[in-house]
């Protein structure tokens, strides 16, 4: 047995008084090793004391306290079982009905005369109010009110009570918490105070300090002092997260050097004119953002992010030519072989007249082929090269390359964009993304990339309608579809793999199934005299790609197809989509598919189905579905809904998760702590400054590894 003198932070939590072995293995599941892990296991919430009212302001429901005199008390039958004790507490307000069922006891001390405080929950009975089971307190005449405390309540597990903890976190509390290092000098909580304030966050006088913080979030005295504790510690965490990704900014980009490519009017006019369409006011704003980026001579690292059919393929072009007007090259990256042709076709078409020399590279090429084109861009003879991702990074070597843009990018790893650097000399990067990403996510994700974004449609496009249907409204449905199709529409049906939890994963033959007997039943049964298809990512890329064509070409009325269809695909003539297990799918992945139609000038119908029961949470993000088109919206919808797992993993962010900070509730904290994080570095890049000595530490204990600051330690 440990005793509180000998208490250290390192102390096992087995050792703590009153503790021993058993509880210990409670308490480890937990999570709580260590004095130090109590000190940090903050509670849920917290049991505050009822404020004592008048009685004639009680209100059913709402927990409070009485002082009064016992003015009556009577105990119904002593028998076990069956025994009622009441009495009225009385003062100059009112009369208060106490209740006790079988605790016959009570009438030993409750006499009448006896001065109280009682507390509880009123409820109504017959015509007034009364409690059941109040908490008593015997008071002298002249007794003071007795202080209570805010108790905390913890998340328990399987025989650890709420008073077990209580008793660990005061001990660990009272001997440990003035232990601990304190990462913000006060001179710094004074103007971290100062900052939230003036951007509009509550908090009194300045923040307080660990000792204080530890100790106010378990044991607090009001309300302001705990929420001025959480405020801190939030405050710290993402503090420390964007120094961690501002410090990471900076070492790529300062190790690094790119061709500084300069727009001049003339250049920007001459591209402008090629494009056969009026560019809309957000797509020129955001061309002025990546021209501004390219002319510096370190490595643009932006981010294009914009709803399906914003017209980011366009931005992509028009910086690619300031890249090639500049004497570099460019290079376009797809994630598919379909959509690396696409973008061949596209451009190709926009571009025919110029003297901009285009290669493509891809899968089903030949060996040859190939060669020939890795050639002819290592000599410079091409200038903008379409490819898949993989081939690109594994094959090219290029001459001179400017600019590289990476299109449809779900996977946000940290770290890829280094890969075509070759020494010092990086080209500039723009990565695009359909996928929308609520701007606190976005701050998190890619402190260290700059981030723009296209709101605003292209004019002329067709509305997409979305219905979340019953599964009776099924034949309705398909005749609905046949209509499209015999005026000409074409149509697709996504259907889920039987395994799509594993959706990075190649599918197998097994997976397959599901989509495939759909498509089986809806060839021979429901559309006998139409073309339908089949597309999944059990095919070959040739197959895919051939299948794809069709499509396109109007060779199929109706593709049924696994989420494989989901990125880029631009078929301006399908106008029905038919979702089957949606339930399945998150916000962000669905909005994707429905953008897949209405690209063309006539209206969208999606429809949605489900199978198997729903849970509410389900059916909820799929009304926010039929009900919301904007993409933004709808990733807002999904991080409230199903937090920022389904949009962006934290294995696929590869930073560890927060602890305490909320990146959808404190984006206010966030922006707050962005900017010191950023002002700071600015004066003091290495954060060599004492005060900032233990904040330093934690960034490097905490990011140090994932985000590779290595050299900055
Ligand atoms: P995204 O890649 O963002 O999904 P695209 O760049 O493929 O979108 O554009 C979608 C469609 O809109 C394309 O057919 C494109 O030619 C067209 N488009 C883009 N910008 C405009 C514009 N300003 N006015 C009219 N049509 C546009
Ligand atoms: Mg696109």
């Amino acid at each position: 047995m440990t005793t509180a003198s000998t208490l250290t932070l390192a102390t096992e939590v087995q050792y703590l008084p009153g503790v021993g072995p058993d509880r210990g293995r409670r308490l480890l599941k937990l999570g709580l090793r260590t004095a130090r892990d109590v000190l940090f296991f903050f509670p849920k919430d917290y049991e505050y004391p009822a404020p004592p009212l008048a009685i004639n302001a009680l209100r059913e429901g709402m927990p409070a306290s009485v002082v009064g005199h016992i003015t009556d008390a009577e105990l119904v039958s002593r028998s076990p079982g069956k025994s009622i004790f009441g009495m009225l507490v009385e003062n100059e307000t009112g009369a208060l009905r106490c209740v006790f069922f079988n605790q016959p006891f009570r009438a030993d001390t409750l006499v009448i005369g006896q001065r109280v405080l009682v507390s509880g929950t009123p409820k109504i009975s017959g015509l007034r109010l009364e409690i059941v089971h109040p908490k008593v307190i015997p008071l002298g005449d002249d007794e003071r009110l007795p202080q209570a405390p805010i108790l905390p309540l913890y998340p328990l597990t399987e025989g650890i009570k709420q008073i077990d903890l209580r008793r660990v976190s005061r001990e660990c509390v009272d001997a440990l918490s003035g232990q601990l290092a304190e990462a913000m000098p006060q001179s710094l909580r004074v103007t971290i105070a100062g900052v939230l304030r003036a951007s509009g966050i509550e908090i009194e006088g300045e923040l307080p300090s660990i000792a204080t913080t530890i100790a106010q979030l378990h044991y607090p005295d009001s309300e302001s002092t705990a929420k001025a504790a959480r405020l801190r510690l939030i405050f710290q965490e993402l503090v420390v997260m964007q120094l961690a990704l501002a410090m990471r900014r900076r070492q790529l980009t300062s190790d690094l050097q790119a061709p500084p490519l300069t727009t001049s009017a003339l250049i920007d006019a001459r591209i402008v004119n090629r494009f056969p369409f009026t560019l809309t006011a957000d797509q020129r704003r955001v061309m002025k953002e990546v021209a501004a980026d390219m002319s510096r001579q370190f490595p643009m690292n932006r981010m294009l992010q914009g709803d399906v059919g914003s017209g980011k393929t366009v931005v992509a072009v028009y910086a690619m030519l300031v890249a090639i007007a500049g004497g570099y090259q460019a290079v376009l990256m797809a994630p598919t072989e379909v959509l690396a042709r696409q973008h061949f076709a596209t451009i190709n078409r926009l571009l025919c007249e110029s003297r901009v020399r285009i290669g493509l590279l891809c899968g089903s090429m030949s060996a040859r082929e190939r060669r020939e084109t890795s050639k002819q861009v290592n000599d410079g003879e091409i200038d903008l090269l379409i490819g898949t991702q993989a081939l690109v990074y594994g094959e090219i070597q290029f001459a001179k390359l400017g600019l590289c843009v990476v299109d449809e990018q779900h996977k946000f790893g940290v770290g890829q964009r280094v890969a075509l650097r070759q020494g010092g000399i990086a080209p500039h990067c723009l990565v695009m993304s359909a996928t929308p990403i609520p701007r606190s996510l976005a701050m998190t994700l890619f402190g260290d990339v700059e981030l723009s974004t296209l709101r605003e449609k292209p004019p002329g496009r067709g509305r997409v309608h979305t219905y979340l249907a019953h599964d009776g409204w099924k034949n309705r449905w398909w005749q609905f579809v046949e209509a499209q199709l015999a005026e000409g529409r074409q149509g697709i049906v996504v259907a889920p793999r039987i395994n799509v939890d594993a959706s990075s994963e190649p599918e197998t033959a097994e997976d397959v199934s599901s989509v495939a007997d759909v498509y089986e039943r809806l060839r021979l049964e429901v559309f006998p005299n139409r073309r339908v298809g089949l597309l999944h990512g059990r095919l070959s890329a040739d197959d895919k790609a051939a299948v794809m064509q069709s499509f396109a070409a109007g060779s199929i009325d109706l593709l049924v197809s696994t989420t494989v269809i989901e990125v880029g695909i631009d078929v301006a003539n399908a106008t029905v989509m038919t979702i089957l297990g949606a339930q399945r799918f998150g916000l962000a992945q669905l909005h994707q598919l429905r953008g897949r139609i209405g690209r063309g000038a006539h209206a969208g119908h999606v429809c949605v189905f489900t199978d198997g029961e729903q849970s509410p949470d389900e059916y909820e993000r799929l009304r926010v579905f039929e009900q919301t088109d904007d993409g933004f919206e709808l990733a807002e919808a999904d991080f409230r809904l199903r937090g920022p797992g389904e949009l962006i993993g934290r294995r696929q962010s590869g930073l560890p998760p927060l602890r305490i900070a909320d990146l959808q509730r404190d984006i206010h904290i966030l922006q707050v702590a962005r900017s010191i994080a950023q002002s700071q570095l600015d004066d003091d890049p290495e954060l060599m400054d004492t005060e900032w000595a233990e904040l330093r530490l934690q960034v490097m204990r905490r990011y140090g590894k994932q985000l590779s600051l290595g050299g900055v330690a």
